[in-house]
């Protein structure tokens, strides 16, 4: 059978998300999930779509979430896609606009399910890398007719570092194609690019429920674009994309956006003094706009810190990229399994 299985696919490594562990207690910050509950309003709106039944399909283009979401967002119900996380969005994305032999361009080192879209298009992934500062390289946006769709995970991950969105208008003016940035992080940040859309047809900004709304588990996520893109991504997408118990819980926590800020405002707090912590302890430690944290230790190697932690119960991501170096990316967690991380990192370097 193996044989039939297109080229590309059979030459591919595949995707590996982060570990999940199922089963042990964990402190788990290696996936940038969010460590407190949601909205209440998300359970009792599921609970409502339960007690009518599930018998009828969904609504195919979640309009109840894009009509609330526009509010939130300043812009129009039809300038917005939904998908079955935003993972969704992206395949939909790369599967419109990216044809065999052409190329996706991303930034290096960030978001690597990038290269696996690519490469189930039977595309070249393009990875061009951040200044040593995360600032993006000029060649960035220098454009070939290959280049069909440019990538800019913003804040970035792993580094936790944006690129202003001022810089971003100009980067979309110079380029010719698509540039999609993905704001998985933006509500955990300064600012955003989402204005930019109206003033750039070429810009498409998605985001997810997954982090920054605590709703990894739900598989939720949306695409704002101008309309004329929109259209065109609606073909692409499966019919019923998204369940109904996900609608009605998406569509309830945007909805519940006093959460979202105290929600904010705690994760931003632990990350100061996440960040403060690590410092003191001879960690190098990016800036972050996002609820992780990048760093490295002045003379320890990451590998074993991260080895040596995850042996305490204690997960974080251990990210190793080729040409460029390692690090640990530590996701902000409550005030309690920071402490319990800075506990054992402490008697770890000690
Ligand atoms: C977490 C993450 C996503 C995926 O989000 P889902 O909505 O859960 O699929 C997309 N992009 C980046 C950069 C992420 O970190």
């Amino acid at each position: 059978m193996q044989q039939y299985v297109r080229k590309n696919i059979q030459e591919m490594t595949g995707y590996t998300p982060g570990e999940q562990p199922q089963a042990g207690k964990f402190v788990k910050l290696n996936t940038n999930e969010n460590p407190y509950p949601p909205s209440p309003a998300v359970g009792r709106a599921i609970r409502e779509v339960l007690e009518r039944g599930l018998s009828r399909y969904p609504d195919p283009t979640a309009t109840a979430f894009r009509i609330r979401a526009a509010e939130v967002l300043a812009v129009e119900p039809d300038w917005i896609l939904c998908g079955n996380g935003s993972d969704d969005i992206l395949t939909i994305v790369t599967r419109a606009f990216i044809a065999e032999g052409q190329t996706l361009r991303s930034a290096y080192p960030s978001y690597i399910l990038y290269r696996t879209l690519a490469e189930i298009q039977g595309a070249t992934f393009e990875s061009m890398p951040f200044h040593p500062d995360w600032s993006l390289p000029a060649s960035f946006a220098d454009m070939r007719d290959d280049v069909r769709l440019a990538v800019l995970v913003n804040p970035n991950s792993p580094s936790g570092t944006m690129v202003p969105p001022d810089v971003v208008a100009t980067l979309a003016a110079r380029l010719n194609c698509p540039l999609l940035v993905d704001e998985a992080y933006a509500d955990f940040a300064d600012t955003n690019c989402l204005p930019i859309v109206r003033q750039h047809p070429n810009v498409m900004v998605v985001r997810t429920m997954s982090k920054s709304y605590a709703l990894a588990g739900l598989r939720f996520g949306f695409l704002v674009a101008q309309p004329t893109v929109i259209q065109q991504l609606l073909k692409v997408k499966d019919s019923y994309n998204c369940d109904a118990l996900s609608i009605a819980g998406a569509t309830a926590a945007i909805d519940d956006q006093p959460w979202l800020q105290d929600n904010r405002s705690k994760i931003l707090a632990t990350r100061d003094r996440l960040t403060e912590s690590l410092q003191s302890m001879g960690f190098a430690v990016q800036p972050s706009q996002a609820n992780f944290v990048w760093c490295q230790h002045a003379d320890q190697p990451s590998r074993p810190l991260y080895e040596a932690l995850k042996a305490q119960r204690v997960l974080v991501r251990y990210m190793d990229y080729p040409d460029w170096g390692d690090g640990l990316r530590i996701t902000v967690g409550t005030d309690e399994q920071t402490d319990a991380l800075l506990a054992i990192l402490q008697s770890i370097l000690k």
